[in-house]
């Protein structure tokens, strides 16, 4: 236990009270107080008075040459009065009410002042003290976040005595060639130049370098996860029949892309050797990704193991079951669909089925993780969509069964840096290319008023034979109204396209049975136009529907339009997105004008999580996604990428934990692994 772990009652000043009050900012350590950082700093510039507009709020810089004088009046009213010299002027200072600060002014010390300048009297009205005391005027002030129980002024003072006696007690924690190697600036300095930086390059370096720590961490501890997986998680040697896997990608309906090729040669590579796959596909709508699933899926089938199909919907889940069926019929593969719908007795035989293993491959939502499923014998799950599923499902999946193989399977396009971040664990596959002849998605963005104008335009695209979504936005948290939305705008549009044209509704609300009925009449093209909640967002295939139309798009993450938008341009006919929105934001008006613009998943990826954070990319919480004390995974992904490459480097040689140069490291990753932050 080093000094740093003390209380903070160690400190001159600090009793119960303060230590409580100190507590509702999550400090209680002395080491907690030094790594408090500021979320900004107040620039002091030396000003020229003469430059100084009236009413101007700015921080002076001066020696006092007065004593301060308190005067009292009214009802708890004060005036706090002194005067200090700024170059060769005498400048009048005033505060109101706050008397308390006369023991901070003292005469020939020099101070800083941020107040309102008066140019005509040539007098500030002081609003706070930024800097008192002998080697505290640096041209930065720290700021931190505080609330009503901690001033600023009194977390600088305590930061300060927490440096001055315990700042040597702040051991160096990275091993000196790596400090060499980037020019680190040590740990003790860069904590004490986070606080009270002499120049901004100081403050620069100090900043690099705690990033730079917090990373090379975070990823030394995803790098043994990964040897963990790979040394103890003796998986299957998944030996597929190579002859029986080409006949059937021979059989599929087109040719494979060859980043199709590609990731299909990457998963079997690691299915058939002994260690655990643990994998993220990646590739953005329409790139084909279900095909990839479905010869992975029957590789596994020809080495005489089971595999699952694990998708976070029921209408997805009946949309994959019935193309996997339909590609593998030919093969004499068994397939079965288990949703929480299935009724019981069909249930019960499935369930039997996989058990004793007259069923090759399953497909479900989450019905299948829970415990009465039991497998005969199960070498690889895959997971569409997996950016829905938490890090918890993700493990319950890998230790289900005998430690099948894992793959992950997600349409959004995820940013390197992030995938490193929550994913860096995994490997990586990355479908970069759509299939041949695919037309881009021509995207308009329209205004409410002009909705009336594009039915008109949308029913002459019915009659060359077209099919449309219209995509109604959640507007609230209850889905009751949501619901209420959705019914009028499909009102509205029976209305309008009757009797020409059938029109259906789709939304959350309904019972499975029905959403399939609706999906399937729509499939047959009996309906022409899908009035529909978000509950299609993810994986539907339709390709004759060439016209995506997005109510309120302005409510949407970038993210999620272009998974929407993935729902067409699936076939080879021109396709249309139509967002139809009045935002009133600039963030709204830039997200519509970026999704007219490009088609480009990652390109949007990466403009979403600029424009909203990782959290509400993610969607949920569940993200998985540490959250850094210091860096930031976009601004710092250079850093990131640097740590990456070191801890992994560093996690090769053996016994590094060892080696009394990483004894500090070690433990740092240890209790890292601990709180676990990011595994919940
Ligand atoms: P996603 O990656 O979004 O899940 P899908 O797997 O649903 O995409 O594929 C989209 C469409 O592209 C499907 O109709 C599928 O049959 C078709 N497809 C997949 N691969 C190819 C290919 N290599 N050539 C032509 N069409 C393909
Ligand atoms: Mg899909």
């Amino acid at each position: 236990m080093t000094q740093l772990n003390h209380p903070v009652t160690v400190l001159k000043g600090v009793g119960e009270k303060r230590q409580a009050a100190l507590q509702t900012l999550g400090i209680t350590t002395v080491g907690d107080l030094m790594a408090y950082y500021p979320f900004r700093y107040d620039d002091i510039q030396e000003k020229n008075l003469l430059e100084i507009q009236d009413q101007e709020k700015v921080v002076l810089k001066g020696t006092v040459i007065s004593d301060a004088v308190v005067t009292h009046y009214g009802y708890r009213k004060s005036r706090l009065v002194f005067r200090m010299m700024i170059e060769q002027a005498v400048v009048n200072v005033t505060f109101f009410n706050q008397p308390f600060l006369k023991k901070q002014i003292s005469l020939s010390e020099d101070i800083a002042v941020f107040g309102k300048w008066d140019a005509r009297r040539r007098a500030l009205t002081g609003m706070k003290i930024i800097a008192s005391k002998e080697g505290e005027l640096s041209d930065f002030a720290p700021i931190y976040h505080v609330n009503k129980h901690v001033r600023q002024s009194t977390l600088v003072d305590l930061i300060r005595q927490a440096f001055a006696e315990y700042g040597a007690g702040i051991e160096e924690n990275l091993p000196q060639w790596l400090l060499e190697k980037y020019r680190l600036m040590p740990k003790g300095q860069a904590m004490f130049a986070m606080h009270f930086p002499q120049t901004n390059d100081e403050n620069r370096l100090a900043r690099r370098r705690l990033v730079f720590e917090e990373f090379f961490l975070f990823q030394l501890r995803m790098a043994l996860l990964k040897q963990e997986e790979t040394a103890t998680a003796f998986g299957n040697a998944i030996l597929y029949d190579v002859e029986r896997l080409k006949q059937f990608t021979r059989q599929l309906p087109f040719e494979l892309t060859a980043a199709q090729k590609r990731v299909i040669n990457e998963i079997c590579g690691d299915m058939r050797r002994p260690n655990h796959m643990h994998r993220l596909l990646q590739g953005d709508v329409g790139s084909g990704k279900t095909v990839v699933a479905a010869v992975s899926l029957y590789a596994a089938v020809t080495a005489g193991y089971q595999g699952a199909l694990m998708v976070p919907t029921e209408i997805l889940a009946e949309q994959h079951a019935e193309s996997l069926q339909q590609l593998f019929e030919p093969f004499e593969v068994q397939t079965a669909l288990l949703t929480s719908s299935t009724k019981a007795a069909e249930k019960k035989q499935i369930l039997a089925g996989l058990e004793n293993g007259s069923i090759n491959v399953v497909v479900g939502t989450h019905s299948l993780i829970q415990s009465d499923v039991l497998f005969h014998r199960l070498g690889l799950v895959i997971t569409d969509e997996q950016h829905r599923f938490g890090v918890n499902q993700r493990k319950i999946l890998r230790e289900k069964g005998d430690n099948p193989d894992v793959l992950f399977m997600t349409a959004t396009p995820i940013p390197r840096t992030l995938a490193i971040t929550a994913y860096g664990e995994m490997d990586v596959s990355i479908i970069d290319e759509l299939p041949a002849g695919r037309i881009p998605v021509e995207t308009r963005w329209i205004r409410p008023k002009q909705v009336d104008t594009v039915l008109e335009w949308m029913r002459k695209e019915l009659r060359q034979g077209s099919q449309a979504y219209v995509i109604c936005p959640l507007i609230e948290e209850s889905e009751a109204l949501d619901v209420k939305n959705a019914t009028e705008i499909y009102e509205h549009l029976r209305a309008f396209f009757l009797p020409e044209f059938a029109v259906s509704l789709l939304h959350g609300k309904m019972k499975p049975q029905e959403k399939e009925a609706v999906m399937q009449s729509f499939k047959d093209n009996e309906t022409q136009v899908l009035v529909s909640t978000t509950v299609i967002e993810v994986g539907v295939n339709v390709p004759n529907a060439t016209i995506m139309m997005i109510m309120d798009a302005d409510r949407f993450g970038l993210a999620q339009l272009h998974q929407l938008r993935g729902r067409v341009g699936r076939g080879d006919k021109a396709s249309y997105c139509i967002l139809v929105a009045n935002p009133k934001g600039e963030t709204g008006q830039e997200r519509m004008t970026i999704m007219t613009e490009t088609t480009d998943g990652f390109v949007l990826s990466e403009k979403d999580l600029e424009m909203r954070g990782p959290g509400d990319f993610f969607g949920s919480k569940q993200s998985g996604l540490p959250e850094f004390r210091v860096g930031d995974m976009m601004a710092d992904a250079v850093i990131l990428e640097t740590a990456r490459k070191e801890a992994f480097t560093l996690c090769q040689e053996t016994n590094w934990q060892k080696q009394p140069a990483n004894r500090l490291l070690a433990e740092a990753v240890a209790s890292l692994a601990e709180q676990q932050t990011y595994l919940d």
